[in-house]
Order: C-alpha cells, then structure tokens, then sequence
C-alpha cells in the first residue's frame, strides 16, 4: 500500500515511511491510495472471529508486506489485550466502553499500535527516532505507556500548564525512562504550534528524526477502526441499523469508523459530537471551513479548534459535500448540556458517564434515534480520569481503579517551557 500527501506535493510513500515521518514533506496528511472492501463473508461471520483476527483482516490492505503476518498478529494481540464492551444504556442506546486500556482513554490502542510498528522498523536502525507530540489530556498518557521502554524510541511530551487534569497529568510526568514531560506555559495551541514549528526547523531536524505520534499519524489513526467492527459484532443480533455518536476532538476516530464503514462495515449514519469547539459544525451549516482558537471545557480532549483530521473525511467522500451530509451530521453541546446529561444518564440508566461519552450521548439526542435504529455512543475515557467534575456533578464518589492508582502516588517530574527558543534549546541538548 501507498500513501500520499493530502497537499498533493510530496511523493508517495510505504506504510513505513508515513509512519516514521507521521507528516509528508508539503505538510499535508498521508492518506492511503486505495481502500478495498472485505469480503462480504467477512461480515456474515464476524460473531465468530476473535478480536485479533478481525483486526487483522481489517488492517492487513494498510501494511501490506512490510510486517510480515505473524508479527502483525503478535502486535494486534498485545495492543488489543483488554476488552471493548457495548453496555446497554436504553432500550435503543448503548455505549462502546473503549477505557479498558492502561491509561483508561481510548487512545491506548491507536498509541500502542504506532510504538509497536516503529519498534518493528527501527529495529536494525542505529538512529533514534524522536516522537514529539503535543497533548490537551488523553494523548499524552497513552503515548507515553505505549512508548515506555521501547527501544531506540524517545519521546517528548508537551502539555499545557494547568490545562490538563491531575490523573492526565501524572499519567504523563511519572514514567521517566524514555518519556520526557515538557509543560508549556500557554494553552493547546501553543504546544502543537511549537511542534509544527519544530518539524520545519531545519537546525533541529539536522540532528534528530521527528516523529509525531498525534492522530495525523496513519498508525495512530487507522487502528481505531477496530472499534467499530467491535461494537457491530457485538449488535448484529439486533439486527438494526447502528447510529455511532462519537464525542470529537481532532476527528481522527469517527474519520476511522468512516474508514471501517468503506471496507463494507454497515453503519446507518456517524454523528460527531463536539463541545463548544465546533469549527465542524458551523462547516456543516455553511460549507464554508473557518478554524477558530480552540476553547477550555470539561470535555478537554476535545478542546480543539481547528481538527487535523476532518481534511481525511472530506476526503473519505471525495471531497462531495452533500455526499458527506447523508452519512455524517455534526453538533455541538456546552459544558451546561454536558453536565445535565451526565445527570440524566445517571439518573435514568445508573451509568456514570465521563464528560466526553455525555458530549456522544447528547450527540444521539440530537440525531433523533427512529425505531428501526440502534445507537452507540462512544465512551472514550473512564470517569475517574475527570475525578473533580464527574464527582461534582452527580455528587458521588468514584473507585479508583487499580491502573489509575498506581500513578497516583508518583512523583511529576516535567521541565518548563515558556516558549520555541526554551523548547528549542532544550531538545537540541539532549
Ligand atoms: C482524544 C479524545 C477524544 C477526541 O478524539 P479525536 O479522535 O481527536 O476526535 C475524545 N474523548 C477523549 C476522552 C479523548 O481522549
């Protein structure tokens, strides 16, 4: 399989080039050359199917030979090691919990998924790879658990001072080893301006190969596709039309379910949900795309005002507006709703709801579920990650699970940043 550059200025590239270089030179997004539907077989038989086996039929077009398959096996199996249930919430609503993973966000899989294909790659390569990413909560976390200790890996971490929960920010600061925690004084934006900044700066990529590890990395993003083939195996008995309400940030995981449902997966419709960020929303009303600087919210993962990804959906449908508005419908929920539906949920279904799966809930609120309908809203990170709001907001206290307590205790060890020429200085030297 080839990639080439959504600029449409830079060559065409193997699976592991767009993975190592995460951007293509013109700076546009990798995108793959073709997408192949499975086999309608595939689908008849998906009940029988273990996890690992579906994912790899579904992947394998994407690698091509440049893993062989029983390693691709031996990585799928790894990263997919915990459990992505459907719980029931209403007669016609149910949630896709993806928060089994080590850092209980849904970003686990896609994380761990890149630093095992870089491992493979790099592992004749004598030269250190760089992964640099800029962080508004949940990224940061799954990069460095999935990127700890892997060998002629190191990664570098920018978050925003202040901006990012307790348990977000210790799940980035106390691992040490090859993860390094830089805090940026400033907000989201400032750090992806100062990695987009590093990756042009010629004086630093002289003496390290950068990496991104963000979901404009085709390992990051592709593998989230799993999700959905997840939940339809799981509903398939049902036998009704799936709605999927994903709670969007930078649109790198409904853009994968988008991909899941071209490799034949049947989805009725995919509905984004945003938070106050809804630079997507407004475009959908408009057609015209107008990025705005991205605003504080409960829902931070979220808080992204102009979403990397929503160039790979426009994309996905040929670039076709009105092609695109029959399959996907976008809309947006305040913190004020958001709180209110995490109340609902609670109330009516007993579910304790994170501030993001609220945003996906209300998201198949809008849509306007119709009888022959199902509809999954996904739940991207467990609530104790939101320990303050969650516990606020519903007036209750949450357990601590086991892989959230063990980093409760650590110490953070990060290095401040105020601006590119500290960041600058600082990644030169090391
Ligand atoms: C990253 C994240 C999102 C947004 O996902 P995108 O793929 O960027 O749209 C939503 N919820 C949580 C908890 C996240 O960590």
């Amino acid at each position: 399989m080839q990639y080439y550059s959504l600029h449409h200025n830079s060559p065409k590239v193997s699976f592991s080039e767009a993975v190592i270089k995460g951007i293509a030179p013109d700076k546009g997004l990798y995108f793959p050359e073709s997408i192949t539907p499975l086999p309608s077989s595939f689908f008849d038989k998906i009940e029988k199917l273990d996890p690992t086996e579906i994912a790899y039929q579904a992947i394998k077009q994407f690698v091509g030979d440049e893993i062989p398959e029983a390693e691709l096996r031996n990585i799928l199996k790894d990263v997919l090691n915990f459990d992505f249930p459907v719980v029931p919430i209403e007669e016609n609503i149910g949630t896709l919990e993806l928060f089994h993973g080590p850092t209980m966000a849904f970003k686990d899989v896609g994380a761990r998924f890149m630093a095992r294909c870089l491992e493979y790659f790099n592992k004749n390569n004598k030269n250190h790879v760089t992964v640099l990413v800029a962080t508004s909560g949940d990224t940061g976390g799954a990069v460095a658990q999935g990127f700890l200790g892997v060998k002629g890996v190191d990664v570098v971490i920018l978050y925003p001072s202040g901006k990012v929960s307790d348990i977000q920010e210790r799940q980035l600061t106390t691992l040490g080893n090859n993860i390094t925690a830089l805090e940026v004084d400033g907000v989201f934006d400032d750090c992806q301006d100062i990695v987009k900044k590093a990756f042009l700066d010629t004086s630093i990529t002289e003496v390290k190969q950068l990496t991104s590890a963000n979901s404009i990395n085709i390992a990051r993003w592709l593998p989230q596709l799993f999700y959905f083939m997840f939940a339809y195996k799981q509903l398939k008995n049902k036998e009704k039309d799936i709605v999927f309400s994903v709670p969007s940030g930078n649109f790198g995981n409904i853009c994968a379910g988008i991909v899941a449902n071209k490799l034949g997966l049947p989805v009725k419709h995919f509905v984004a949900a945003t938070n106050s960020n809804d630079t997507v929303v407004k475009y959908m009303k408009t057609s015209e795309y107008i990025a705005q600087p991205s605003k504080a919210t409960i829902s931070n993962a979220m808080d992204v005002g102009n979403p990397s990804n929503f160039i790979r959906i426009q994309q996905l449908f040929d670039t076709n507006f009105e092609a695109l508005k029959n399959s996907f419908s976008a809309y947006s929920f305040d913190d004020n709703l958001t709180k209110k539906a995490m109340g609902d949920i609670y109330a009516q279904s007993n579910y304790i709801a994170d501030p993001h799966g609220a945003v996906g809930y209300l998201g198949l609120q809008q849509y306007g579920l119709q009888e022959n309908e199902y509809g999954v809203f996904l739940e991207t990170a467990h609530p104790v990650k939101f320990l303050d709001i969650v516990e606020k907001t519903l007036n209750i206290t949450v357990e601590i699970p086991s892989q959230i307590r063990k980093v409760m205790n650590k110490d953070k060890i990060s290095t401040s940043i105020k601006n590119y020429e500290e960041f600058k200085k600082f990644i030169v030297s090391t």
